[in-house]
């Protein structure tokens, strides 16, 4: 029994025994070649080639009497084994061998009485498949025929080996292909164009999408490096050449330039050129470089663009008067200014740094009197997103005491917190003026006396104050220079003048805080004294005329004499207006007059 002496296992056999794909196998010359060599020269029935993979075994090529069945493969390895040594199974009669069903009837009565095989197996001594003899008549082998089938079974497997190669090899190459196509259609897709420059020649390859790029049909560009250096920008040339130099003295990995380079049509392009020498000689001299040339133009363009509006708006908000800033507020009630133009260094004497994370520095410069009101318009700006207006004092170290106008519009933000844009101007000029104005609007200008629509208006709310208080008093006292006309006559309009100022002077002189006064028009006068019964106002009055008498105005040495009349009456908390008290007070005052005038009369109904 010669079969039992290899071992072999029996699930690979009976696996290979079954039904096998017997279809003509492809074509393989060289195989059917040797396969019909091994038939003629045993003189059996068939020779057959097997290939197995990991799907089992099949048919590669046969000559002689087609088989029913593929034979089990007695030559395959064990799973685990490789055979140093290509291995020869012989059963000279398979009907005594129960590998194939030890001789009985049925399908493996159809089978060969003869079987012989070996191994196919590549340079390693992997497996590759079998080269099989099968005849109907039982034989033997001897040892120079087993030789023999060995070394045909060497010539195949070389065969097998080297079609199998060739199909990986291929098959690498279509991959190569399809992945430089990639490689092209990518680069076409982002204005890239390759070149290709053999540096001892001064040759230079460029790709159409290359030339495409630049305007430049096929044959419209040289392949010499000094055309190249040609169509750089002049400016940049020394630039480009210098960092190629350096490159090919191997200071740099890689090759990588924007310059500008010129088209078909004479106009500029700017590129990025990026290259590698890709083989370098003994002596470590650049023989090839490689690279690629994409058009940035738009993307410079773009950026420089972006560049100008940045500086624009950095520059309209550094040269805006007043200060540009982003305020946030944080739902825990944290406050910074994460931006704040220049002007912070005027609004607030800060730089914007100061300012970044905290809001503190900024609050603690808010007029104490202000604070609250900054706080409560900000809270209620976030509560509502209305825009938050405001006009504020801050203690500045420098500047001191200066008003500020802030205006900015909220935004609530996904994390709860609230986010402001807006400005804050300089209003100190502004408030000043309008103080101005409020005095001029106020003040008599010749006597520096409250006007009369400034007296009525602090008289009415006098009368409030004693309506709410409801027992207090106050008196009113109505004073008419007398024989002023003639004055005026005597002394001419500006000596008249003058004598209102004195008047008004001496008028000031008498009044205690919390007393109003002003001029009511031409040489008449009022005092509203809070507090103030008849008795006290008589008292006062009374002081007014002695001052006047006492005190007269003087033209070069000579004193001017005047004397006043006044009318007394109280306000009445039933007056519906400070009219009516000032009425009862001409009343009376016009009493005076009748009576002779420098006289105080009492209202008296
Ligand atoms: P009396 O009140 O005692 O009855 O006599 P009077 O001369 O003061 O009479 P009246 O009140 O009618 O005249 C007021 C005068 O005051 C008239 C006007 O020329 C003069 N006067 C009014 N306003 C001014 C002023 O602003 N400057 C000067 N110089 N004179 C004024
Ligand atoms: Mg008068
Ligand atoms: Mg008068």
């Amino acid at each position: 029994m010669v079969a039992s002496t290899f071992s072999v296992e029996d699930d690979m056999v009976s696996a290979s025994l079954a039904p096998s794909n017997l279809a003509v196998p492809a074509a393989d010359p060289h195989c059917q070649t040797l396969t019909r060599l091994a038939r003629t020269h045993f003189n059996v029935d068939t020779a057959l080639v097997t290939v197995s993979d990991a799907h089992g075994q099949r048919l590669h090529a046969f000559h002689g009497l087609a088989p029913d069945l593929l034979p089990p493969n007695l030559s395959a390895p064990s799973l685990h084994a490789v055979s140093p040594r290509a291995k020869v199974v012989v059963v000279s009669d398979t009907a005594d061998d129960e590998r194939f069903g030890g001789g009985r009837s049925g399908s493996a009565a159809r089978l060969p009485r003869f079987y012989a095989s070996c191994e196919l197996t590549d340079d390693d001594g992997r497996h590759l498949g079998a080269l099989t003899l099968l005849d109907k008549l039982p034989r033997t082998l001897d040892d120079t025929q087993r030789n023999f089938l060995r070394e045909l079974a060497g010539l195949i497997a070389h065969g097998l080996e080297r079609d199998r190669s060739l199909a990986t090899l291929r098959q690498r190459v279509e991959e190569l292909e399809a992945s430089g196509e990639l490689m092209s259609l990518a680069l076409a897709g982002s204005e890239t164009g390759t070149w290709d420059r053999n540096v001892l020649t001064g040759k230079i390859d460029y790709s159409a999408a290359w030339k495409s790029m630049l305007g430049y049909a096929e044959h419209e560009v040289g392949n010499r490096i000094e055309d190249a250096y040609l169509r750089v920008h002049p400016d940049d040339l020394a630039y480009v050449q210098a960092t190629m130099r350096s490159h090919f003295d191997n200071k740099t990995d890689s090759y990588m330039v924007e310059h500008r380079i010129r088209c078909k049509d004479g106009s500029y392009k700017w590129i990025c050129s990026r290259g590698k020498v890709v083989k370098r000689g003994s002596a470590g001299h650049a023989l090839r470089m490689v690279g690629t040339s994409t058009d940035i133009t738009a993307l410079r363009e773009t950026t420089a663009q972006l560049h100008q509006s940045i500086e624009m708006v950095t520059n309209l908000t550094n040269e805006v008067p007043g200060m540009v800033f982003q305020y946030r507020l944080m739902s825990d009630g944290v406050a910074s200014f994460p931006y704040a133009s220049d002007g912070i260094r005027d609004i607030y004497e800060l730089t914007p740094q100061q300012a970044a994370t905290s809001a503190h520095t900024i609050d603690a410069l808010i007029d104490a009197r202000d604070l609250g009101a900054y706080r409560e318009s900000l809270q209620a700006s976030a509560a509502s997103l209305l825009p938050w207006h405001l006009e504020y004092r801050v203690q500045l170290p420098q500047q001191g005491l200066r008003w500020r106008q802030g205006d900015a519009q909220p935004r609530r933000l996904d994390d709860g917190s609230t986010l402001w844009h807006g400005f804050i101007t300089d209003v100190t000029d502004r408030k000043r003026i309008e103080a101005e104005l409020q005095e001029l609007a106020t003040v008599d200008f010749l006597t520096q006396l409250p006007n009369r629509r400034h007296f009525m208006v602090q008289s009415e709310a006098e009368l409030a104050r004693i309506r709410r208080a409801g027992s207090s008093v106050a008196a009113v006292l109505m004073f008419d220079l007398d024989h002023f006309k003639a004055l005026n006559d005597r002394w001419g309009h500006a000596v008249g003048d003058r004598a209102l100022s004195h008047f008004a002077a001496l008028l000031r002189a008498e009044v205690r805080p919390g007393d109003i006064v002003g001029r009511l028009g031409g040489e008449e006068f009022a005092m509203v004294l809070p507090n103030t019964g008849t008795d006290a106002a008589i008292t006062r009055a009374a002081r007014v005329q002695q001052r006047i008498s006492r005190t007269p105005m003087l033209h070069g040495d000579e004193p001017i004499p005047m004397t006043v009349s006044i009318g007394i009456d109280m306000i009445r908390t039933s007056d519906v207006g400070v009219d009516q008290s000032l009425y009862r007070g001409d009343t009376a005052l016009y009493r005076a007059k009748e009576r002779g005038r420098n006289r105080i009369e009492i209202y008296s109904g």
